[in-house]
């Protein structure tokens, strides 16, 4: 903290900015360092979905409660196509909203550009084009990811499409992963998201724009290439002295699909209030309820889903029925359930997905830098 009252944050996507919302609600000064020239840089205009399946409670309820108003475009979408690797199709359904769809990036629909006006009305401070390096009196560190265990590469581009939800797993398209194309109102992105194979990025994508194309039709009109990475990585700790980790920084990410929104939110704010009340444990309570037994149960799904292959993605398709709620069915295969607890003990053991370390001795926000490690970024 600069002097009593000034909590500082670095990076000011959206576990940063829900971190800073929640400092002012306290009453407290919030200082967002921001290494880009504004927010949303590091996305390119592409949609994302904000995932509304974790709780029976709509995302945008709970987000609401948290003090974050969605002023920022969300089109609820509760019907998606799927493929299996063999190209066969089915229509998943639900009655409230799987998802919400949203736009990443500065655009003034954008869901980064909502946030950022949010705190500038709720009077934090923004310093762009500052990168942050240290917070010696502590502080918040929401950076984002600095490890890549998940690439997404794809496009974005302009359609005659008519609105449509569409996703596919195979091995073949995005290795442990998996693709989609969403078509929102003459808009489309189109991505593979791998876990593996990161070498051979731009084979995988060409196979998804001529799968995509035989499978749904697709029209590309303009089309731009994107990308990104994530951290999948799960957080030993979340804390390092007086310093709290929350969003991607700290690992909170969805390892099975990369869903890390509404995590980057939940815990920028959990951080954001418990550093405002000085009471730094709070957060790490909060984690251990909230986010912690979620994301247990995500990395043990995703143990298993590295083990499916194109047969077993296949088998596991035909297994939903048709005709039941998708969003019934995702809330249950994301339920912290005891057995997928005890599992994960033993995932866990095996480092897969790997467990995010922080060097207590090192003072920089982040700890495995390339002054102290060999890591490549
Ligand atoms: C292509 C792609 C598609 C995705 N799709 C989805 C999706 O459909 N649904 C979903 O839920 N999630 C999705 N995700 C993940 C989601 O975007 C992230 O989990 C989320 O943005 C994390 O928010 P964050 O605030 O933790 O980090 P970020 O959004 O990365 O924000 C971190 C900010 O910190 C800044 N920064 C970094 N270092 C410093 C520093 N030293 N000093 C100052 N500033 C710094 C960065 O410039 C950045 O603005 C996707 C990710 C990618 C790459």
């Amino acid at each position: 903290m600069t002097h009593q009252q000034t909590i500082e944050i670095s990076g000011a996507g959206p576990a940063g900015m829900a971190a800073a919302l929640a400092i002012t609600s306290k009453r407290k000064q919030a200082l967002v360092y921001e290494k880009r020239s504004d927010v949303g840089k590091r996305f390119h205009g592409d949609f994302q979905g904000l995932e509304n399946w974790t709780t029976r409670q709509d995302v945008i309820e709970e987000l609401a409660l948290l003090g974050i108003q969605p002023t920022f475009k969300h089109t609820p979408v509760r019907e998606v196509v799927c493929f299996d690797p063999a190209g066969s199709e089915k229509i998943f359904r639900s009655e409230k909203p799987l998802f919400y769809l949203v736009q990443r990036g500065g655009d003034r629909h954008s869901l980064d550009h909502s946030l950022k006006q949010q705190a500038i009305q709720a009077g934090v401070d923004i310093r762009f084009n500052t990168r942050a390096t240290r917070l010696p009196g502590g502080g918040i560190v929401t950076e984002g990811p600095h490890r890549a265990d998940i690439i997404a590469t794809g496009y974005l581009f302009d359609t005659d499409m008519a609105n449509g939800m569409y996703a596919v797993v195979s091995d073949d398209l995005a290795p442990k992963g998996y693709a989609y194309l969403l078509i929102h109102e003459g808009r489309g992105t189109l991505s593979t998201c791998l876990f593996k194979g990161f070498h051979s990025e731009r084979q995988y994508l060409e196979r998804c724009v001529d799968f995509f194309t035989s499978a749904t039709g697709l029209r590309m009109q303009n089309p731009r290439r994107f990308g990104g990475l994530g951290n999948a990585a799960l957080p030993r700790k979340v804390r390092k002295n007086n310093i709290l980790y929350a969003g991607e920084a700290a690992g909170f990410q969805d390892p099975l699909f990369g869903f890390g929104i509404r995590w980057a939110i939940l815990s920028g704010v959990a951080a954001g209030k418990a550093l405002a009340n000085g009471a730094l444990s709070q957060y790490e309570q909060v984690v251990k309820q909230r986010l912690k037994p979620y994301q247990q149960v995500a990395a043990t799904n995703r143990w298993f889903y590295e083990r499916l292959g194109n047969r077993g993605y296949h088998q596991t398709l035909k297994h939903v029925p048709a005709n039941s709620d998708i969003r019934h069915w995702m809330y249950r295969a994301y339920a912290p359930r005891l057995w997928k607890r005890l599992w994960y003990q033993w995932v866990a053991s095996r480092n897969t997905p790997p467990l995010l370390d922080f060097d207590e001795n090192c003072d920089c926000t982040w700890c495995r830098c390339k002054r102290r490690s060999q890591t490549a970024y």
